[in-house]
């Protein structure tokens, strides 16, 4: 007999946030003196959260210069153990306001509150700890003695995981004795600007971090900005390839990380519950707003119908609805223009030929949701196969053999996750070392360490983050004569 879950609401009331807010630059909050303020509002509700400035190019400009006053001022003479002490300190805080991180993430961007709570914020201050104690140990990263930074980071984010992808961006540029402008998602800017009080606590020297909110112009003026050194970008490979073309013949460094189309593969002497949850996980996780999303299942044929009933039956029990419910499995699409993509990918599919099924899900009357989907009878080519929906709809598809399930998941311009769901170890290393993905997960998936790098092959990008690799994005080579 089902039961019904009581409502359980994290309250909002531990989160103060403004009726507006100005751009931070040189360590205080300013007016943006070109932009058009804009909305922030809650997916879930459509509720406005907050009014943002949008920064213009001479906003922007104004950012630049604060950080590379920051650069060949306070923070450049900084010994590295000091560096480390501020992001130790900012470490701290984040955990200190960890619940107040959550809710405003889970508000803004939509998803529920049992990952920004769990998943999210944890990690990210995690990112913080683990570059903190990098920052006198830089001589070890592999570079040589003595590497450099390289100067000022322009970085972007996208809006599916904001806080966290800030933390990879800016721990990392920081411990190597950088200064960052960076420009959260026009979505999702508010954990950024929160982000932005706790530099001001942490007492972070002025122009040390900026933060630049608004929209793609305000991406583009940052990494045209001719004094910016290195441009680091999470997003979608079509604004990663305009950013490619932008920077070509300049001296600017770059990390591109970009999209995903992520084989999950399931053998047949898998434990198949254990499978189904990471299935799950894999495409369900954040609405599958997740670029390393395991977004086409692949199965061995002979536990075909073994492993879709019991995901359908899995699916049947997830609870979509309020993000700050703590008992809500998926939350809301992060916006209107998100959910259209999503809605037309999928009558894409169908119209493909490939059959569609959600279980029985009630969707609230306001905001922008998508219930969980499968689709099953697609074929390699079919567009939903091969294209990156950035949703919760998984592709399922079927393979005999270990050399047909390799040919099949790397059949994809992108490159940057794979996982393999078997008992056999000698299996897991003859596909690992044949997966052109940049990570492969074992009998789990979408597991984020601050100690493992991160990043793709193809069209997911170039680059890592995470990990000394992280950190050597962020240095050049040392050595006599530096
Ligand atoms: P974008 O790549 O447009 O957004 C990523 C970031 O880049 C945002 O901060 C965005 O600003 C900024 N930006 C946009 N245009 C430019 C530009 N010309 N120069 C510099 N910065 C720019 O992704 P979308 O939000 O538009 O999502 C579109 C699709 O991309 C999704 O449907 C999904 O498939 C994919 N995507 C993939 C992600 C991943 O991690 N792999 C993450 C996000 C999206 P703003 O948001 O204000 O426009």
């Amino acid at each position: 007999m089902p039961f019904d879950y009581a409502p359980a609401p994290e309250s909002r009331a531990i989160v103060d946030i403004k009726a507006s807010y100005g751009l931070f630059i040189g360590g205080e909050f300013t007016d943006a003196t070109d932009g058009t303020p804009f909305k922030t509002i809650s997916p879930s509700s459509e509720e406005v959260l907050a009014e943002v400035s949008e920064a213009g190019p001479s906003d922007v400009d104004r950012a630049v210069k604060a950080a590379r006053r920051a650069y060949t001022g306070v923070w450049g003479r900084l010994a590295p153990a000091e560096r480390g002490k501020y992001l130790y300190r900012i470490a701290r805080i984040v955990q200190e306001r960890a619940r107040e991180l959550a809710v405003l993430e889970s508000l803004d961007n939509g998803k529920p509150i049992r990952e920004s709570r769990d998943v999210d914020v944890p990690t990210a201050a995690a990112h913080f700890f683990y570059y903190a104690g990098w920052a006198d140990k830089l001589d070890y990263a592999g570079l040589g003695p003595a590497p450099r930074p390289l100067g000022v980071a322009g970085q972007i984010i996208p809006w599916n995981f904001p806080l966290l992808m800030l933390s990879w961006k800016i721990a990392p540029a920081l411990a190597a004795g950088n200064t960052v402008v960076l420009k959260p998602a026009e979505t999702t800017p508010l954990t950024a600007l929160l982000f932005a009080e706790i530099c001001q606590q942490a007492d972070l020297p002025p122009g040390v971090v900026n933060i630049v909110t608004g929209a793609g112009e305000t991406g583009r003026a940052l990494v045209e900005h001719p004094d910016v050194d290195k441009v680091a970008f999470t997003g979608s490979t079509e604004v990663g390839r305009a950013i490619a073309r932008a920077i070509a013949g300049t001296p600017k460094k770059a990390t591109l990380e970009l999209g995903g189309k992520a084989a999950n593969i399931v053998f047949d002497d898998a434990p198949i519950d254990q499978a189904v949850e990471g299935i799950v996980n894999g495409i369900f996780f954040n609405q599958g707003h997740v670029c390393c999303a395991g977004s086409r299942l692949l199965v061995q044929e002979n536990v075909y119908d073994e492993v879709l009933d019991s995901l359908r039956r899995r699916l049947g029990t997830l609870r979509l609805g309020d993000p700050l419910d703590k008992n809500t499995d998926i939350g809301a699409i992060n916006s209107a223009a998100q959910l259209a993509r999503i809605r037309e990918l999928s009558d894409v599919g169908e119209s493909e030929g490939a059959q569609r099924w959600s279980p029985p899900c009630e969707l609230p009357e306001h905001g922008f949701w998508f219930p969980p989907t499968l689709f099953t009878g697609a074929g390699q080519s079919s567009r939903i196969a091969q294209e990156e929906i950035f949703g919760p709809v998984l592709t399922v598809l079927t393979f005999r053999t270990p050399e047909e399930a390799v040919a099949k998941a790397n059949n994809t311009p992108y490159g940057l996750s794979a996982g393999v769901w078997t008992e056999k170890g000698s299996r897991i290393l003859w596909m690992a070392g044949r997966l052109r993905a940049g990570v492969v997960w074992a009998n789990t998936f979408n597991r984020f360490d601050p100690t493992s790098p991160f990043g793709g092959y193809k069209e997911s990008g170039f680059g890592r983050e995470g990990g000394r690799q992280g950190l050597a994005a962020y240095l050049t080579r040392g050595g006599p004569g530096a």
